[in-house]
């Protein structure tokens, strides 16, 4: 039982009632044994609920509301932009010429959405200053994996096969280490300096003929801008390796400045987060990735071309990594950022870093007397608190997330980047009011109060939502998600 008294695991089914009506047969009725291996067929009758329709849309409704999205409330989630997502895409995507077509069809009946991507390509090559895009990858995990597995064929087309080793921060996303491992690589970490920008001593010192390439995010996941970007491009490229540029965080820098022109040969972009996908619970996502010149014949095939007949698929391309994903990619999320960026045009999508940048500021100036501020200079899109000063009070990180839930709000990133103690990273967004941004900092200000005098209140919350804590480990190690009949 949990503290509202409801049972946590409820009953609907009533055996005999019926949530759905079928019509009548009015064609021959099959032989299903003769037609399907009897391997294939169940031998017992699933144990199914047994519910009323409204019993159902009540249940599922339910279910919705418990949940947290970007249109019912903030979601400053540090590092994965939960901006809000406007509805035209969504108009846009639901056009019958892009929601109905089917990747099977000759690509003479899809001319429309080919002429979009190569569009969108266009816009992304130009947003990122770089020189070809793909649109195949699912995610920014994927793109990384992509951009690591050209990297690759690229060191071996050159004969260059001792270059085993990708160089990461240690601020960096986990995705990062786990793709160079997946693509094959070690990694070896560069650590950060006491400016959490990466210690250009410590990179010079870990740079090498083995060197495949470094792998970079700026801002980086501390929301700084890595002021020596140049330099370190240069450090990388003289030695024979690769930059990557994770482009998770390229909102802190739209229109302003680009990967291409930092000395980047390969790029990354979260479509689903710079660019208004609708994220979070493992929907969806796109990933392109932008290459320099040198490495466009690696690029995944097929390529979309424009031609004098049309656009159409080369797949003539014998240095591609290959195929890194069926058809299109996700086209819906790629039809959704097409939008995003024809709706905001250049100035548009200037003001959209202009604002995440000052809101971020705004409000970590606002926190900074509340709680510790390990890096004191101007963050970009996002910054990072410390509840150090909370733990030593008995509240963690984990308690202030928790408590964070009694006021209707997603709590930020915790626990992550790894290298501050008690991190909390926070990512307003640009498309939040200055009301929101004030009624969640007066929710901080008052939780920080709470740790000083009521330590309780904060050690055992959430005390609103339907369930308190969960055992977390347990959730994601043994997820329950199938029905099971009591
Ligand atoms: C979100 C994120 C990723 C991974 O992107 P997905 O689209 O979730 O696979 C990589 N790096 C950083 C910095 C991120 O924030």
């Amino acid at each position: 039982m949990n503290k509202h008294d409801q049972p946590l695991i409820f009953e609907l089914s009533k055996a005999g009632r019926i949530g759905y009506s079928l019509p009548e047969l009015d064609v021959p009725e099959v032989n299903i044994d003769e037609m399907i291996p009897s391997d294939y067929l169940r031998v017992e009758e699933p144990e199914l609920p047994e519910v009323s329709e409204l019993d159902i849309m009540r249940h599922y409704t339910a279910l919705s509301k418990r949940n947290h999205g970007v249109d019912s409330g903030f979601y400053p989630l540090g590092s994965c932009t939960m901006k809000y997502n406007p509805k035209i895409n969504e108009n846009v995507a639901r056009y019958n010429g892009f929601a109905h077509i089917h990747p099977l069809q000759d690509e003479s009946t899809v001319q429309g959405a080919l002429e979009l991507m190569y569009d969108l390509q266009e816009h992304l090559k130009e947003i990122t200053g770089m020189d070809e895009v793909t649109l195949q990858p699912a995610a920014g995990a994927h793109g990384e994996w992509t951009g690591l597995m050209m990297i690759r064929s690229y060191h071996e087309a050159n004969n260059d096969t001792a270059r085993t080793k990708v160089i990461v921060p240690d601020s960096a996303h986990g995705t990062n280490p786990a793709s160079a491992t997946v693509a094959g690589f070690e990694t070896i970490t560069v650590k950060s300096g006491e400016d959490g920008l990466v210690d250009l001593e410590d990179l010079r010192r870990v740079v090498g003929p083995d060197t495949a390439a470094l792998m970079l995010t700026n801002p980086n996941t501390l929301g700084l801008f890595e002021e020596n970007i140049l330099e370190m491009t240069e450090i990388i490229h003289s030695a024979g390796g690769k930059v990557y540029y994770d482009g998770a965080n390229l909102n802190a820098v739209l229109s302003k400045a680009r990967p291409g022109d930092m000395g980047f040969d390969v790029v990354h972009l979260n479509l689903h987060k710079t660019f208004t996908g609708p994220h979070g619970g493992g929907g969806p996502g796109s990933g392109p990735v932008g290459v320099k010149e040198d490495l466009i014949p690696f690029l995944p095939k097929p390529v979309l071309v424009r031609t004098d007949e049309g656009y159409h698929f080369d797949y003539n391309r014998p240095q591609s990594i290959g195929r890194v994903k069926p058809y299109y990619g996700n086209f819906g999320i790629n039809v959704r950022a097409y939008t995003y960026i024809r709706s905001m045009g250049p100035d548009g999508l200037k003001a959209v870093t202009e604002k995440a940048v000052i809101n971020a500021n705004y409000m970590m100036r606002r926190l900074e007397p509340y709680f510790d501020l390990p890096y004191d200079r101007h963050c970009k899109h996002e910054f990072v608190l410390s509840g150090r000063r909370q733990k030593k009070l008995g509240v963690r990180a984990l308690d202030i997330a928790k408590r964070l839930l009694d006021f209707g709000y997603h709590p930020p990133t915790i626990y992550f980047p790894l290298n501050v103690e008690e991190c909390m990273m926070i990512e307003p967004t640009e498309t939040e009011s200055k009301e929101t941004l004030d009624d969640f900092i007066e929710a901080m200000i008052q939780i920080a109060k709470e740790a000083e005098e009521n330590p309780e209140i904060v050690q055992e919350a959430p005390h609103t939502t339907v369930i308190s804590r969960l055992d977390e480990t347990l959730a994601a190690r043994k997820p329950v998600l199938r029905y099971q009949i009591q």
